[in-house]
């Protein structure tokens, strides 16, 4: 039995072990077990490919070239997904020589990296991302990015964070050769 210190412990009341408030009221309090994942992606820009980012198709004269839609801000807040459940990555669950993944729309992976962490009787706490991209301009598709994303991993928009940014002309993301993303994904498996 713990004895909580204010009624605003009140908070806490769940699952879990029981506590009294000083009020004399039994209450019971739960505790998370929030594990953190990384995840990195990056796929060459070309020609020929639509440019598919956060599920939304942006138009721009390149592409992102890959066996799926070639996603890679979907691919690396899924990669974080899995690591933060010490899975291997997304290359494990669908590997790019199964025909089945050929142009597929990455939310279904997303989808995978959501049921493997409902699996474990776990709960996604947020997902945070950052895709790097010199062209174009990312910011005004977020909103929608978002909302697929949110959909895919049956979250809330507020669960899931977006930015942009170029890469100050630097490298391959500078000289628009690629789009890279990273992501975190915070994971509460009780
Ligand atoms: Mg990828």
């Amino acid at each position: 039995m713990v004895i909580a210190r204010t009624p605003s412990d009140k908070r806490f009341a769940g699952s879990g072990l029981r506590v009294q408030l000083a009020s004399g009221e039994i209450s019971r309090i739960s505790f998370c077990m929030v594990h953190v994942g990384i995840g990195y992606d990056v796929h060459a820009l070309v020609a020929g490919r639509k440019l598919i980012l956060g599920g939304v198709e942006i138009p721009h004269p390149n592409g992102l070239d890959g066996h799926s839609d070639a996603d890679a801000l979907m691919h690396a807040i899924c990669d974080a997904i899995l690591g933060a459940l010490g899975e291997p990555d997304i290359g494990h669950f669908f590997p790019n020589t199964d025909v089945r993944w050929k142009n597929a729309p990455s939310k279904v992976f997303l989808q995978e990296a959501a049921a493997q962490v409902s699996k474990r009787g776990g709960k996604i706490v947020n997902v945070d991302a950052t895709v790097i991209a010199q062209a174009p301009k990312i910011f005004p598709h977020i909103a929608k990015m978002k909302g697929n994303i949110a959909a895919a991993l049956a979250v809330s928009e507020k669960q899931v964070g977006i930015k942009a940014t170029t890469n100050e002309g630097l490298g391959f993301a500078g000289r628009e050769e690629g789009i890279a993303a990273m992501a975190v994904a915070a994971v509460d498996l009780q």
